[in-house]
């Protein structure tokens, strides 16, 4: 069985993911009420700031000498303006951490300042603000990277069960993999971990196809010649966030594209938006390349600076999906 205390680096990681989660998900209880008006992004940003605030706080504590790149920045808080949500985040912190005061809250954020080099930790505290809004899925995603290729990463849904099933009430759970030891779920509260496997689906047209919501995230006139050329029959499955990988990694998902979207072309993966469950999902036995079939290369900065979008599969369906990418053009 999976016992992550082995490595002092998964079992720092997998508590730091599953406070966090909690700490989020409570802010996204308190904060996202029937009364916010629509396009009102405040409590997502609380919660960003919060969640990085926490673990870049744990990660100072434990490993005072590693290098965090993270996706928020305290600059705005500092500045005039940024007084009341800098009160807030100040706020939900102290629930779990009672020393916070507003001053070292802006410290711990931008340890997520750090430069990505030959080791280093990479955070989204939020990834999925969409899905946090909607109340939908969201996840938090912390991953270590050595050399260019993703080691640990952990993910934190709060919304899924299992690492598939949407359960809106419950505490979630956490996915953690480490390069070599397999992918495993358990609980946010904790308990036995299971192991994470992906599906056997070996037939395109038995494919169960994963996007995001965001039509602007993809593109969704070539999804529809994607889904086409693969002969799959059914629709995809619209799901925000990196829990998408988790669906995959759990086996209830078999094929999950990022195509770029017309408007930005040129748009290039964050690192935090696909370290960790890029990790996850090779540890469940799947495959997770660019949309030409290249390896992510986690060595270019904070982006996959030489990589093309993204293709993940549970393996068996992966040539095939390249294969139906390059007949699209997409
Ligand atoms: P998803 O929930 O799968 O739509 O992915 C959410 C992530 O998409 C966010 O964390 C953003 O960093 C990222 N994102 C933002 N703009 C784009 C874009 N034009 N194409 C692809 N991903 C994007
Ligand atoms: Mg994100």
């Amino acid at each position: 069985m999976y016992d992550p205390w082995r490595s002092k680096e998964a079992a720092f990681a997998l508590r730091a993911v599953a406070n966090a989660t909690t700490l989020a998900d409570h802010i996204q209880k308190s904060l996202v009420t029937p009364a916010l008006t629509k396009g009102d992004r405040s409590p997502v940003t609380v919660a960003d700031y919060a969640v990085q605030a926490a673990i870049g706080h744990w990660l100072g504590k434990e490993f005072p000498g590693e290098v965090m790149v993270g996706e928020e920045q305290a600059a705005q808080l500092r500045e005039p303006g940024g007084e009341e949500t800098l009160r807030q985040v100040t706020g939900f912190l102290k629930t779990i951490i009672p020393a916070a005061e507003e001053e070292d809250v802006c410290t711990w954020i931008d340890r997520g300042a750090g430069k990505p080099g030959g080791r280093f930790w990479t955070l989204d505290p939020v990834d999925g603000t969409k899905g946090y809004l909607r109340g939908e899925q969201w996840a938090v995603a912390l991953a270590l990277v050595v050399d260019g290729r993703v080691r640990l990463g952990v993910l934190g849904c709060p919304n899924l069960v299992d690492g598939y099933r949407a359960e809106y009430k419950g505490p979630g759970s956490v996915l953690i993999a480490e390069a070599g030891k397999g992918a495993w779920v358990r609980s946010v509260a904790g308990g036995q971990f299971k192991p994470l496997t992906v599906s056997k689906c070996k037939l395109p047209a038995e494919a169960r196809v994963l996007r995001s919501v965001e039509a602007g995230h993809t593109n969704v006139d070539a999804m529809d010649d994607l889904v086409g050329a693969l002969g799959a029959k059914a629709e995809p499955v619209l799901m925000d966030s990196q829990a998408k990988y988790a669906v995959l990694a759990a086996g209830h998902g078999d094929l999950y594209f990022r195509l770029l979207s017309s408007g930005k072309p040129d748009y290039r993966e964050r690192i935090w938006d696909q370290a960790a469950g890029s990790l996850i999902v090779e540890e469940a036995g799947g495959r997770v390349t660019d949309l030409d079939g290249k390896p992510l290369d986690f060595s270019k900065g904070r982006t996959l600076a030489a990589n093309r979008g993204l293709v993940a599969s549970n393996g068996q369906l992966h040539n095939a999906a390249v294969a139906a990418i390059k007949k699209i053009r997409a």
